[in-house]
């Protein structure tokens, strides 16, 4: 076994392979850039060495750094966490040129699976089952277009190089197809600098389960059972469980087996996943494999009581697999729900802040926390913004979903926006709670998950009114006590005031359902002041309270529900209309990209764009104005 490696990621992951090589007794080195400074997986890590700049492209994904790093510190291994270096052949590459142990699978295994056409032509020589779709060389639109008709709407666009959700579109006629090929090829040219693309046709409400293989250097493979990962917004994964509800030990047996006929097809060592889509009817089809650990693999662990990242570790130093397949068994069930600093309102747009407090469920045999955050950090523009991920345990599904919404509702944070109130509804919908699962959950139980709680905003609206009138009378005395005239009735910050803001609510979390109906004294409702506003915590869940300059409600644009600012921290990656030229209401007039994500600023009306304020490639700050825009005459 190795006696020190060296992480080449940050976050939840970084920690959580500190906590695993700690226990085997395994010295750690930690690589953070500058705006990780003082994070935690720096902290919790053996040793650290600093790799440069905030942004990944000039330090976490800097392949040459950490391998330097490494050598630096005499780290024997390095372990890539998932994200940035993990799937990257060239620098799997560069470890073995340095004599350095990559904990992952053997080069030849990540080329393979890199592009998701070449992986689908290898699935497809091995027997294993593929969705439909064209996935050639041949790059020609025309080409891409035809196969597509021929298929039949909806078609879903993929960029070979892809993953995380990026350079996907689905399209639903032939008259979306270009817009939709330019776009997911430019997503795809600016996260992956590849823009093949392939098509696939787009199953209707399928789910998506994925089977966790590891093989070892001695021929050994396992499967350790599946995780259904169906949930999803925007292609991405929210809460994932295992087992799959409704899995039946027949259908698991051969999505297993298919699991390892793909691994095997490879030469596979280590961790990796197998992505299958599968229909009502049991069919299942090969989407994609990771040759890395996944985000979800706590459920994995919670339900096998194995440690995966034990098993990379044990894999990458040329020891056997840990157990055989008959050895491993499934116990009980697990959740993982992916908390973010994220806007679900707002088509989940990814926040930035401080976290001003962060409290959570405490941690026991049925609740584990992998975070690499802690109250007073920042979440900031560079990486993501994933701030925990809560893993629940018990016996069955019920309990276990039980324990995943208790824990939801000891959620305390404050300082930016997050997805909990988001979560907790999507965990207490009747169908999530019946198992009924399928990719397209939350756009069809849109109502039931983003329901407004008329009830709770009259019950919050009295308390946040009360808190923000004792607030402003502590300032008002405040300023007395500091003023030269302390009697002057511009202190008086009672309920008169000439411009006094009004004051919206937005409700962030619906914790409603399972807190009894306590009376709330003000006496011991504590808000936490935010930059904004503030938020209320109490015993019916949980209230931002935004104080809203009185013009600003009124402001005209917004009343159109036109948007020309940037939502948020991010590059302008295209401008995508001619200065002057007429376009039509919900034209796509520039693309951001921020955290990842590409958003699209589209025409509020009918009119023209008369000036861009910045150029493709500059860095905007939120809440900047745009560019100028003049609405055609009624
Ligand atoms: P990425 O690697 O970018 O995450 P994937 O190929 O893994 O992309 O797909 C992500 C998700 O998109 C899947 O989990 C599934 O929900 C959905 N998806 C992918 N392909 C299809 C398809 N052909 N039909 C329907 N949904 C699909």
């Amino acid at each position: 076994m190795f006696t020190k490696i060296l992480i080449a990621n940050r976050g939840e992951i970084a920690c959580r392979v500190i906590k695993t090589a700690r226990a085997l007794g395994i010295l750690t080195v930690a690589v953070y850039s500058e705006a990780d400074r003082n994070a935690l997986h720096v902290k919790m890590a053996d040793e650290s060495v600093s790799i440069g700049p905030s942004p990944s492209s000039e330090s976490y994904l800097v392949g040459e750094k950490i391998i330097q790093a490494a050598l630096d510190t005499g780290a024997e291994a390095i372990h890539p966490g998932y994200g940035f270096l993990s799937e990257n052949a060239q620098f799997c590459r560069q470890c073995a040129t340095n004599n350095l142990v990559f904990i992952g699978p053997p080069v030849a295994a990540i080329l393979a699976m890199g592009s998701k056409s070449a992986a689908k032509n290898i699935m497809a020589e091995a027997g294993v089952p593929l969705v439909p779709g064209y996935h050639g060389d041949d790059q020609n639109p025309d080409i891409i277009k035809q196969a597509s008709n021929k298929m039949g709407y909806p078609v879903l666009l993929k960029a070979a190089a892809g993953g995380g959700g990026k350079g996907m579109r689905a399209v639903y006629s032939e008259a979306e197809f270009d817009e939709a090929l330019d776009a997911a090829k430019r997503e795809a040219m600016n996260g992956f600098n590849d823009d093949i693309m392939l098509v696939e046709k787009y199953l209707l409400k399928p789910r998506h389960v994925e089977i966790q293989i590891f093989c070892d250097s001695h021929q050994n493979a396992v499967y350790l059972f599946e995780r259904d990962c169906s949930v999803q917004r925007r292609h991405q994964k929210v809460i994932e469980e295992a087992p799959a509800p409704g899995m039946t030990e027949v259908l698991r047996k051969r999505m297993g087996e298919a699991a390892i006929k793909a691994a095997r097809a490879i030469n596979y060592e280590g961790a990796g996943t197998v992505e299958f889509l599968l229909d009502a009817q049991g069919e299942f089809f090969f989407m994609e494999m990771n040759t890395r650990l996944q985000v979800e693999h706590p459920v994995t662990e919670m339900i096998s009581g194995q440690d995966l990242v034990e098993w990379q570790l044990r894999v990458a130093a040329g020891e056997p697999l840990p157990c055989s397949q008959a050895q491993l068994k499934i116990n009980g069930h697990a959740f993982e729900a992916r908390i973010y600093a994220e806007d679900p309102e707002h088509d989940f747009l990814p926040a930035t802040g401080v976290l001003r407090s962060l409290q959570g469920p405490n941690e026991n045999i049925h609740v584990r926390i992998d975070t690499g955050v802690v109250e007073g950090d920042e979440v900031s523009i560079y990486y993501d913004p994933m701030i925990a991920k809560l893993i629940v345990w018990d016996i069955d599904r019920d309990r276990a979903l039980q324990r995943l919404t208790d824990a939801l509702s000891q959620y305390r944070i404050s300082g930016l926006t997050t997805n909990i109130g988001f979560l907790y509804n999507l965990a207490t919908s009747l169908s999530f709670q019946n198992g009924d699962v399928d990719t397209g959950y939350i756009e069809e139980h849109e109502l039931e998950i983003f329901r407004r709680r008329d009830a709770d905003i009259n019950y919050a609206v009295p308390l946040a009114a009360a808190a923000i009138i004792k607030r402003r009378v502590e300032q008002g005395l405040e300023a007395a006590r500091l003023s030269t005239e302390p009697n002057s009735p511009w202190h008086l910050n009672n309920s008169w005031g000439l411009p006094a803001p009004n004051l919206t609510i937005q409700v962030q979390q619906a914790t409603v359902e399972t807190m009894a109906d306590s009376d709330v004294s003000l006496a011991g409702m504590t808000p936490v002041v935010t930059d904004t506003g503030f938020d209320l915590f109490t015993p019916k869940g949980f209230f931002r309270c935004i104080e809203v300059a009185p013009d600003l409600g009124a402001d005209d644009e917004d009343s159109h529900g036109s948007n020309l600012h940037a939502p948020m921290n991010g590059t302008l990656v295209a401008l995508l209309v001619n200065i002057g030229v007429a376009v039509t209401k919900g034209d796509t007039l520039l693309v951001m990209e921020a955290m990842k994500m590409e958003h699209t600023i589209v025409a509020p009306s009918d009119g023209m764009v008369t000036e861009f304020y910045f150029q493709a490639g500059e860095l905007v700050d939120g809440g900047t104005e745009l560019l100028a825009f003049e609405a055609s005459p009624q």
